[in-house]
């Protein structure tokens, strides 16, 4: 007998031994049964948390994943507005997602039941659709089980002692592993794009430095910052602020990154030959540049790549304008800026140097001759502090402490020093000043936590010995005979709030101090000198609060003339806002000159 018909046999027979038993599934259906406490079932996403960087739908493999808009949220900077909706059709309950979440706002939930005849309610917003799961949560991801890595490479620095003996680059840069590894830590969002004033395409070319490709890097550096390795050093670096890693952990170090790239262009030819601009035909149009910083150059170098013919005026021997003579050199070497400015020369930018606008060549004339006028010509002159006294030998404006530093002439300080002021420039001159040998302090009207300054450089120089004295006020220079600064009268402040605005600082009664200090660095801030315009363009010229009023193409009210940079009323007072607003009236005059609306 085979086998199969000895089965046929025995079958019937096993079958017959279940007819007396009770079948125990049905013993108790009221029961309810536990669900294990770790059971998968459903999201639920905190949508206040959740910055909609769409990390959980470009991770899932099922492609379960919609970003979709909320008509309640709104998007903004660091959060694309945008939250997951889910296919639970197509999910397999991994949790991918939740273990990639920046944001710890994707959980999974121990519900699993939904009855319904309609298919598209497996389409369901977490969060939305279950408020109630978050009392129910089954499988969340804490920053030491997420897949992302929240720690960035540390930066290696030279050691405080060290540094202030010399004006010495103090970051040293990232090594090729350190770049590689940071670079891995980017989950290529694209948030930090929005924030960036030019839109830089970070995402791709860290993925590019990540990938090892520091070449394809660098091209696409290129592509919209003509001064990279200037922002590589010392941009302010709003992309940071809101990268999806810094919810939990600290933001991929695009700044870094963009400068461990563009150092591997060793020199302009180097540079012209990796990034090998698409330089368009000669056309027949003139454009002039008024100001070589870093808005201007961007106009210059972007223009000439579309095939004008553009002529820089620049009133110093050096380009850069504030950042070569405002940035000291330990933040931003010579030659890192003079390496870019060669490149643009390369490419065909004409600089006039030593060309002071109004006194060697008049501005009509530059007007009449050109097609189109870019005008960038920064805050150059400087707030003084208005308080008895301020007129004294020994008390310097920042802009001209700075100034004298870098282009390298010898500045008698003495041997203490006040800095007054709490933005980077002030932390600039406190830095410089203890170069110098000095004994600094530095005055600020606020607290510490509300100065402007970034948070990097308060804490370098607190580390270089810089001792800070918040919430004090400047009332008076001591002067002595000879007129010399002998010290500064200060009262101290109390912060307080009115009608729930930002505190401000209040002088306490009876509280006047003296500091006895050699030298008085006053950084509060700069205004523009308009001496270059003439009286009928300054009669049309639309101002506010003695800015430039640009529109959105960085257009002024007279025709023909754009303007951007610190002087217009437009944006934040940093280069890489300068830098945006050259490459917004690149495309302007481009489409007014090619007329195209
Ligand atoms: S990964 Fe997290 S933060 Fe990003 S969209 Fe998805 S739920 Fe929101
Ligand atoms: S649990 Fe897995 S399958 Fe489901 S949405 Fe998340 S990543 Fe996709």
């Amino acid at each position: 007998m085979s086998i199969l018909n000895l089965k046929g046999i025995l079958t019937p027979m096993t079958a017959l031994k279940q007819i007396s038993k009770e079948p125990h599934t049905i013993n108790f259906p009221d029961e309810q049964k536990d669900i294990s406490p770790r059971y998968r079932g459903f999201h639920y996403n905190d949508l206040e948390a959740c910055i909609g960087c769409g990390n959980c739908s470009t991770i899932c493999m099922n492609d379960a994943i919609d970003m979709v808009a909320l008509s309640d949220i709104a998007g903004q900077p660091g959060d694309s507005g945008l939250r997951p909706q889910i296919d639970y059709g197509r999910c397999c309950y991994c949790a991918l997602c939740v273990d990639v979440c920046p944001s710890g706002s994707l959980n999974m939930t121990s519900d699993f039941i939904k009855v319904s005849p309609d298919p598209y309610d497996f389409l369901m917003v977490p969060g939305k659709d279950n408020p109630d799961g978050k009392e129910k949560l089954s499988f969340t991801a804490d920053i030491d089980t997420s897949l992302n890595v929240f720690d960035r490479v540390p930066m290696r620095e030279l050691d405080p002692q060290e540094r202030v003996k010399s004006f010495a680059e103090v970051f040293l840069g990232y090594t090729e592993e350190e770049a590689r590894i940071e670079a891995s830590r980017c989950i290529s969002c694209g948030l930090c794009t929005e924030n960036c004033p030019v839109h830089m395409h970070i995402p791709e070319y860290i993925n590019a430095i990540a990938q090892g490709d520091d070449e394809a890097a660098v091209k696409i550096i290129y592509d919209n910052n003509d001064l990279p390795e200037m922002c590589g050093k010392v941009c302010t670096r709003h992309c940071e602020d809101i990268c999806a890693l810094q919810v939990r952990g600290e933001a991929v170090a695009i700044r870094w990154l963009k400068r461990y790239a563009t150092e591997r262009a060793e020199n302009a030819d180097i540079i012209k030959e990796i990034v090998n601009p698409e330089i368009r035909e000669p056309n027949q149009y003139k454009v002039a540049v008024i100001g070589a910083g870093p808005g201007g150059l961007t106009a210059a170098y972007y223009l000439t790549l579309r095939g004008y013919d553009v002529t820089v005026y620049e009133a110093h021997k050096d380009p850069g304008g504030m950042i070569m003579y405002g940035i000291p050199k330990y933040r931003l070497p010579y030659d890192s800026i003079q390496k870019q400015v060669d490149y643009m020369k390369e490419v065909g930018v004409k600089i006039h140097f030593n060309t002071v606008v109004g006194k060697d060549i008049m501005f009509d004339d530059i007007y009449n001759n050109n097609d189109a006028v870019f005008m960038a010509v920064g805050l150059q002159d400087a707030w003084n502090l208005g308080i008895e006294g301020d007129d004294a030998e020994g008390v310097w404006s920042a802009i001209k402490f700075l100034g004298k530093i870098n282009a390298g002439e010898q500045v008698d300080i003495g041997k203490k020093v006040v800095v007054v002021g709490g933005g980077d420039v002030s932390i600039d001159c406190s830095r410089v000043s203890r170069r110098l040998g000095a004994e600094v302090y530095q005055s600020y009207r606020r607290r510490i936590q509300d100065m402007p300054a970034d948070l990097e450089e308060i804490e370098g120089a607190e580390a270089e010995g810089i001792t800070f004295m918040p919430q004090t006020i400047p009332t008076r220079v001591i002067k002595d005979e000879q007129g010399k600064v002998k010290g500064l009268e200060y009262v101290h402040a109390e912060m307080v709030s009115e009608g729930g605005g930002r505190p401000r600082p209040k002088p306490i009664e009876g509280s006047e101090t003296v500091i006895e200090c050699d030298a008085i660095i006053a950084a509060i801030g700069q205004k523009a000198d308009y001496s270059l315009l003439p009286e009928h363009i300054l009669a049309h010229l639309k101002m506010e609060k003695n800015k430039i009023v640009v529109d959105e193409n960085r257009q002024t009210s007279i025709p023909k003339l754009f303007a951007g940079g610190d002087a217009v009323v437009i944006g934040r007072n940093d280069a890489i806002s300068a830098i945006a607003d050259g490459f917004i009236a690149t495309k302007a005059i481009d489409n007014m000159l090619m007329g195209i609306k």
